[in-house]
């Protein structure tokens, strides 16, 4: 016997009466779907936790804004700067009108995921602004050097050109400590010595002046976040404390690779942060966490695409971190010239119903609903650690979508953390 057209609307309209029912009995990507919802919900200011996925060009600048009690002026975690300093700044300053040099908003935490220019240059331009003062940054260890003199030939480095990342030890992949920055000091002396290159120089520099404490985030550490209010954690799931040469010693590969990647817990909400991690370090980093039993530490309900959503990501590990909703960031050339995000990737992500990017989109307006294609959109996700939200801002200063709006399904509906 064949179903007919209305056999299988009969099946189809069952299927949705009853799954909600037997939720533990679909498979965990249904699951997610079903945890989406439109409702009427109104959270308390003080629980709202944003993250602000920046539209900066090619590059990465991610601000978390944590719940602030009562009284608290806030805890901010920037997490890398994309490559320019005047976006980033005048970014910054629309998103905290009142910081001004003689009253100075506190960055608590900056994060340099790792030092490719369309990370680490806007951090530069913002180190220098009076506006903002930066309290602790969390860097991989990794910096770029003047070649040294009086290496022996043979020496297993990993160097592009004259400039130079890193001694690896005689045997292996993995790095000495002899090149690695850590503290303030290790910067300073690098400083003093004229030993960095190019626009790390520059980058070394403004956060010798303006950091006021410097160290490598590594595997199994957590951020101080003391101040932010209760129920919120980030931890830090790589890299390990021993880096390691990626891809035959790759210049970029090893930058990439080593990339810090950070869990954000704000009760059940979370997100994973990943850099721009390559298929490589994923595989690794996959293994990792296999073998130590924590594979659940990377399922998140957000997850910040790696590299921009480049072709260079393992299918296993997207698929591992089984976000509800993923992002991923990108200027033109990243978009046009290299096709972010991948197409693969995003349907190892969930698909592009689920796949927010800052770079080309149709726009909703909240207000007329009526869509437009734009170019460039910075993507906000707001949660109180029960439910969220993932929408699109053209301007930063335009007014949030209401929670009515929301609900007439303008696709900023809530979504339930798990
Ligand atoms: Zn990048």
């Amino acid at each position: 016997m064949t179903l007919g057209t209305r056999g299988l609307l009969t099946l189809t309209v069952l299927a949705a009466v009853l799954l909600p029912a037997c939720a533990h009995a679909t498979p965990p990507r249904l699951s997610n779907i079903d945890r989406s919802q439109f409702i009427n919900r109104s959270m308390a200011a003080e629980d709202i936790l944003r993250i602000w996925v920046l539209y900066i060009g090619q590059g990465d600048a991610i601000l978390v804004q944590f719940p602030r009690a009562a009284a608290e002026p806030g805890v901010e975690m920037l997490v890398d700067g994309g490559k320019s300093g005047p976006k980033l700044q005048q970014h910054m300053r629309t998103l905290y009108p009142l910081a001004t040099p003689s009253a100075p908003t506190a960055i608590e935490h900056v994060v340099l995921t790792h030092h490719d220019t369309d990370h680490m240059q806007g951090l530069s331009g913002l180190f220098n602004d009076p506006r903002f003062t930066f309290a602790a940054l969390h860097h991989n260890g990794l910096a770029t050097w003047v070649r040294p003199t009086g290496l022996p030939a043979a020496a297993r480095v990993v160097r592009d050109g004259d400039r130079f990342m890193g001694r690896l030890q005689d045997t292996g992949s993995a790095f000495t400590e002899e090149f690695r920055v850590d503290g303030l000091d290790t910067f300073r002396a690098g400083i003093d010595n004229d030993q960095f290159q190019g626009v790390y120089k520059t980058y070394a520099a403004r956060l010798a002046d303006n950091v006021s404490s410097a160290s490598r985030a590594t595997r199994g550490e957590s951020l101080d976040l003391s101040g932010a209010g209760a129920d919120v954690s980030v931890n830090v799931l790589w890299p390990e404390d021993t880096l390691h040469a990626y891809d035959g010693r790759s210049w970029s590969h090893t930058i990439n690779g080593n990339s810090v990647v950070l869990n954000l817990q704000y009760n059940n909400f979370s997100m994973l942060f990943t850099g721009d991690m390559n298929s490589h370090s994923e595989e690794s980093f996959r293994h990792v966490l296999t073998s130590s039993g924590m594979a659940g530490s990377v399922e998140v309900d957000v997850l910040k695409i790696p590299h921009h959503g480049s072709a260079d990501n393992e299918e296993a590990f997207i698929r591992m971190t089984n976000p509800v909703i993923s992002i991923a960031s990108m200027g033109n050339q990243g978009f046009t010239r290299w096709g972010h995000p991948d197409e693969d990737v995003v349907s190892w992500a969930g698909g592009f119903r689920r796949t927010f990017h800052t770079h080309a989109h149709e726009r909703q307006n909240y207000a007329g609903r009526t869509n437009a294609m734009v170019e460039g959109s910075h993507i906000v996700v707001e949660t109180d650690g029960e439910w969220f939200r993932v929408f699109e801002l053209r301007d930063l200063d335009d007014a949030l979508p209401t929670v009515t709006q929301t609900a007439g399904g303008d696709g900023t509906r809530w979504i339930r953390a798990e």
